[in-house]
């Protein structure tokens, strides 16, 4: 029906009598595609209603779900906007509303903790007011994620965040090694010593391992444990064993181990992307032939999924005839590996 209306000229941004646009209502109902469909045909995302109301501050205050607001941030929606009756910005609203997971998500989405509205409020300031402490420990927590963000020594870890954990793995593995090898009888001893290891690792993992190094350990543990193994061979097995015949098959083994992984690794199993423009263009043509539902596209890539494609939300994108998520490699196996 609106796909008819807007064919035969229907004006989209008019409101209604209690000011919302035809956008505002797609929000308050939940209706995604048609939220899709109207951007796409040039609605702006950000458009107000007669307060000064976007449709994600409607959203953050009046639907408690992920969605639409989930989908409203991945169509770019402004988050730092405020209102014209009350100077509150989305997150504000989500507050106000007690709307924990909109603002987790306008959180991750980089909302400024900051803005001060109309009575000098922040969204802290409402939070306490209201009593929330779910939503007093989000805010508070990620100010402090922010403030460390910010300083200078933490800037450079992350620069080197990779390297440095595979040295900390590095660093595990032969500490494991050299106490399992000890020359001690006392279990108490190794044990105590294991402990303390993994106590020390679980430290170094909680203090300075982010997202993007959480979803690189499994591949440089198995590097790191590849680099021992070279080790072990080069100082003990090739002085021992002297006949090539006995270093030629385990050097190659272990040569093309590090290759095909290495291949594995940098291969892209499939993913599908788009542009906004190809985006919204797949969105008009899926709406007017019927098929724009969550099994034809996905929204969260905002693409036509093609047959047998599926999301992964490790890597964040719709990857075509996706096997599986593999976790030594850090991606998914799909179409290019088989
Ligand atoms: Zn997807
Ligand atoms: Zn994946």
């Amino acid at each position: 029906m609106i796909i008819l209306l807007l064919k035969y000229g229907a004006d989209p941004s008019l409101v209604d009598g209690e000011g919302y646009s035809a956008t505002h209502l797609a929000v308050l109902f939940q209706h995604i595609p048609i939220i899709a469909y109207l951007v796409s045909k040039g609605q702006s995302i950000d458009t107000p209603d007669i307060n000064g109301m976007t449709p994600l501050m409607l959203s953050a205050q009046r639907v408690h779900g992920m969605e639409p607001t989930s989908f409203l941030l991945k169509l770019n929606a402004s988050v730092n906007r405020v209102d014209k009756t009350h100077g509150n910005s989305p997150l504000h609203w989500a507050v106000t509303s007690g709307n924990a997971n909109a603002v987790d998500l306008l959180l991750e989405a980089g909302a400024n903790l900051d803005v001060l509205n109309e009575k000098e409020e922040s969204p802290l300031d409402i939070a306490r007011q209201t009593r929330n402490h779910l939503i007093v420990h989000l805010l508070n927590n990620e100010t402090q994620v922010r403030v460390r963000r910010n300083s200078r020594l933490l800037k450079a870890l992350q620069k080197y965040e990779i390297s440095l954990v595979a040295m900390v793995n590095l660093l595990i593995i032969w500490a494991v090694g050299y106490i399992l090898d000890m020359n001690t009888d006392s279990w108490l001893l190794k044990g105590t010593l294991l402990a303390l290891v993994t106590a020390l690792s679980q430290l170094f993992a909680r203090r300075f391992v982010g997202f993007k190094a959480q979803q690189s350990l499994a591949p440089i543990f198995l590097c790191c444990s590849v680099f021992w193994m070279f080790n072990t061979w080069f100082i003990y097995f090739v002085p021992a064993l002297a006949r090539i015949e006995y270093q030629l098959p385990f050097f190659l083994s272990l040569t093309s181990l590090v290759y095909f992984f290495y291949k594995t690794c940098r291969t892209d199993p499939g993913y599908i992307k788009s542009s906004e423009e190809e985006s919204k263009q797949t969105i008009i043509t899926l709406a007017e032939s019927g098929c724009l539902d969550v099994r034809m596209f996905c929204i969260s890539c905002l693409v036509k999924k093609p047959v047998r494609s599926v999301h992964c939300h490790n890597c964040k994108f719709c990857v075509a005839r996706l096997d599986q998520h593999c976790i030594w490699t850090g991606t998914c196996i799909g179409l290019y590996y088989l």
